[in-house]
Order: structure tokens, then C-alpha cells, then sequence
């Protein structure tokens, strides 16, 4: 491209620049989205049925067919904190590769929690004070959303309570100081507090947990409490709507280069970051630009690629709807690798309907190769990424790589979901030369996804 700006290395837009509405793809998409289903009937569900969990403003947005939806300035105010965030062209990678290539990264670690994640934290605990709520539950695997939403609630004086899936709550106690620093309660999950956790450790004692199991204990105790709602992290259309924050600063701060991009790359645990870059790059696709778009998971969770889309619960316990999405089965057991945002049985359902649909694509990459390139990237960059993010690292340099062979000058957006500050015992491992690849087998996926639920669709 003639245009291209070759002076600079970040791109910053102003306070006054940020976006002041999310952009809603569900306007846009070729064909609707399978409706959530009843646990228990089998059909689709009403808004009565998630009252017991969110506030009606946060069940709207999940079905709104609007555009533009407006950020409260209550809201808006909060993400001053950190937004916009910056956009950085990655030049010093692109100096060690010595790619033609052109590497951009947006990057969400600059806010307070370390990720993407209070984009959507701050807005569900905005709307949860209007309605109000008292206190909120929710899960988290890694940390990252547990603190995020820890966060957002110290801001809004609402009560958190978190179950963090057990073998990250022993694997990263940092992260629970940080959700405890702002004033939640975190208990390891299986947990005999909920009936969903003492049927896991009746059967299994030892059991690590799963962010399904997590998901059915905060689920139960919002239920069973009138003062109290539930908080998911991705997944859900409303989370993924929040994100977009992040596409359309994207799109602004390339313009501001005089690029635009041929590849995006973001990696994919339930969806939420990779749907927030992403989607208003779909929209500019579906508008007829040619840009390939790549969600990357970790070959130990590889929903996309090698999980069935068909309708699942979100949770083992199968309390919750049941959703249209990519997924491995919700008994699926993940391996206690060390990107723990990835290790979720399921994709959100915008997102699996994506890929259907062919409008985006997926790769899965063993965490070796990804911790590799994690490294690369901090010896080049100085950040260095969270485990997670590492994801679409790795899948960036591929292609600057594969770039460097053809001799072509394309245009990589990569997003960096945030830092790895609080996973540095991830690359210790990794250095220790003690982090083992696992694919899983065949068997044990099939064995997960025979317990489907049976309904049409
Ligand atoms: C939680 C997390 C993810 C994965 O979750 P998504 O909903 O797929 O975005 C990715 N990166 C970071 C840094 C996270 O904290």
C-alpha cells in the first residue's frame, strides 16, 4: 500500500475519540442466530427465563438487532481509565523476522486488570447497580475475569463473589490477591458451598474443576438468592458486544497508519476478545473488503476445529439454556494447560455461527510453539504476553514468516488480548523445559460429545 505510514510505532487516539456506542454485528448477519432453548422443554427461551440472572438491559442487548447501541457515559467514564488503548505497529518483530510483512497489535493489557476483559466487567456491573442489584456471582479460570469483574464492582459497590476453578486457584494465588485487593471473595471450585459442587466432589474428591463446573456453581447461588445475579465472561452476545470497543478503535488507529489489514488474528477461548476486534472487521467484509480473519485455539481446547456445532450446555451441571455453538461436549475436560482463558468447552454462538458460515476461519497450535513465539515477541517487543494472547502471536509470526518466503508485504492485525505479568509461572515451566504438549484423543472427544443434549437444530 502507498499510503502507509513508515514513521511511527504506536497510534494513540484521545480520550474524545473513543468509541460511544458498540456495534451490534447481529444488524448485519446474512441469517439470524439459533435461538437459547429451555434446559428443561427443549424450547427457545424468553426473557423471563434469564430475569433470575441478569438485568433486563443486559437480556435486550443479547437479543437486539440494532446497530449502534450507546455506551452509558456512567460507563464511558470508567473506560477513560485506560481508553482508548494503543495500537502498535510492530516493528522491531518485524526487523528479528525480517518479514516484508506489516505487524500491527492492539493491545488490552494497559487496563488495570491486565486484559480485555473490564470492557465488558464495567458495562454488566453498570447495568446490574441500575436494576438494583446487590451483589454479583460468577467464575473464572485463569483469574483474568474474576479480577476484571472485581474491578468493575469495587467501582459500582457491588459484592463479588467468585468461584475460580481449582487448579488455577492453586496454580495462581497472585490473581486472587488482586480479585481479594478489590474487595471480592474467591472459593475454590468444585466447592462444597453449592449442590453443583458437592455432586462433583462426591463423585470425584480430587476433581481440579472446569469452568463449566465453576459456571454451575455461580449459576446456582444467583438463582437461589433475590439480591444476587450472575456474570459471564465471554460467550454470551451481550459480552461479545462490549468488546467491540476494541474493532473500532482498530479500525481508526489503521487508518491514522494508512493500512488496512489483509489477516486478523485473535486467539478464541469462549470468543469475547477475538469477537471484539473482530467484529467490526466482519462488517466491513460482509461489506465486500477481502479480509481473512482467523480465531486461534490451543490444540488442547480445540472447539472450533474439532468440536460439532449443535446445541450444549454452557455449563457441566446443565443449568444453564441451552446455546447453538461449537463445542466439545459439556463434560469435556480440558488439560491443565497454561493459557486457562482457552479451556472452555464452547465458542459463542455469534462467533461458531461465523465460522459456519465460512466468514471466518480457525486454527489450533500447541502451547510449546506459542510460548516460543511468546518469547520472541517479549525479546522484540518487551511485552510479554499473556498465554493466551501468545495464541494469536504465534499464528501472526506464521504468517509473517510465510510472507518472508513469498515476498509479500501483507498487513497483519493481531490482538493481544493482554500481558503475562501474572503468568510468569506458565514461563517459568516453559522454560524449564517442562511444558508438554497435549493434543487429545479422538476417543476422548467423541466420548464427551455423546453426551449432547438430543434436540433438533
Ligand atoms: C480470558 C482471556 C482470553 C480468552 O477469553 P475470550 O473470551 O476468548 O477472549 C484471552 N486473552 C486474555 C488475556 C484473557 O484474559
Amino acid at each position: 500500500m502507498a499510503g502507509i505510514d513508515d514513521q511511527h510505532t504506536k497510534y494513540l487516539l484521545s480520550e474524545d475519540e473513543m468509541p460511544t456506542a458498540w456495534y451490534n454485528l447481529q444488524a448485519d448477519l446474512p441469517t439470524p442466530p439459533a435461538p437459547p432453548l429451555h434446559p428443561g422443554t427443549g424450547q427457545p427461551i424468553g426473557p423471563d427465563d434469564l430475569a433470575p440472572l441478569f438485568p433486563a438491559a443486559l437480556i435486550e442487548q443479547e437479543v437486539s438487532t440494532q446497530r449502534w447501541i450507546e455506551i452509558p457515559e456512567e460507563v464511558q467514564a470508567v473506560y477513560r481509565l485506560w481508553r482508548p488503548t494503543p495500537l502498535y505497529r510492530a516493528r522491531r518483530l518485524e526487523q528479528v523476522l525480517g518479514t516484508p510483512a506489516r505487524i500491527f497489535y492492539k493491545y488490552e493489557g494497559t487496563s488495570p486488570a491486565g486484559s480485555h476483559k473490564p470492557n465488558t466487567a464495567v458495562a454488566q456491573a453498570y447495568y446490574n447497580k441500575q436494576a438494583g442489584i446487590r451483589r454479583l456471582t460468577t467464575e473464572t479460570g485463569a483469574g483474568q475475569w474474576g479480577s476484571a469483574l472485581a474491578m468493575a464492582c469495587a467501582f459500582f459497590g457491588l459484592e463479588l463473589k467468585v468461584y475460580m476453578v481449582k487448579v488455577s486457584y492453586e496454580q495462581k494465588p497472585y490473581r486472587r490477591v488482586l480479585m481479594e485487593t478489590w474487595g471480592a471473595t474467591c472459593v475454590p471450585s468444585p466447592s462444597p458451598e453449592t449442590e453443583a459442587g458437592r455432586r462433583i466432589l462426591a463423585a470425584d474428591p480430587a476433581s481440579r474443576g472446569s469452568l463449566g463446573i465453576a459456571i454451575s456453581e455461580a449459576v446456582e447461588e444467583a438463582v437461589s438468592r433475590d439480591d444476587t445475579h450472575y456474570a459471564l465472561g465471554s460467550v454470551l452476545n451481550h459480552v461479545l458486544l462490549h468488546q467491540t470497543v476494541i474493532g473500532q478503535e482498530a479500525q481508526r488507529q489503521l487508518a491514522m497508519a494508512g493500512a488496512e489489514p489483509d489477516v486478523i488474528f485473535a486467539c478464541a477461548g469462549g470468543g469475547s476478545n477475538f469477537a471484539g476486534l473482530a467484529f467490526p472487521f466482519v462488517r466491513e467484509k460482509l461489506q465486500g473488503k477481502p479480509i481473512r480473519i482467523v480465531a486461534v485455539e490451543p490444540a488442547a481446547c480445540p472447539t472450533l476445529t474439532r468440536g460439532v456445532y449443535a446445541y450444549d450446555f454452557g455449563d457441566t451441571g446443565k443449568m444453564t439454556p441451552l446455546l447453538k455453538m461449537h463445542t466439545l461436549g459439556h463434560d469435556f475436560m480440558p488439560a491443565a494447560i497454561h493459557a486457562g482463558g482457552l479451556r472452555y468447552h464452547g465458542m459463542a454462538p455469534l462467533v461458531s455461527l461465523l465460522y459456519e458460515q465460512g466468514l471466518i476461519e480457525a486454527v489450533a497450535l500447541p502451547q510449546t510453539q506459542v510460548f516460543e513465539a511468546a518469547v520472541q515477541f517479549a525479546r522484540a517487543e518487551g511485552i510479554v504476553p499473556a498465554p493466551e494472547s501468545a495464541h494469536a502471536v504465534r499464528a501472526a509470526i506464521d504468517e509473517a514468516l510465510r510472507c518472508k518466503e513469498r515476498g509479500e508485504a501483507k498487513t497483519i492485525l493481531l490482538g493481544l488480548s493482554g500481558h503475562g505479568n501474572f503468568d510468569l509461572g506458565a514461563y517459568q515451566t516453559y522454560f524449564a523445559g517442562q511444558l508438554v504438549d497435549y493434543s487429545h484423543p479422538r476417543e476422548e472427544i467423541e466420548a464427551a460429545l455423546a453426551g449432547l443434549p438430543r434436540v433438533q437444530g
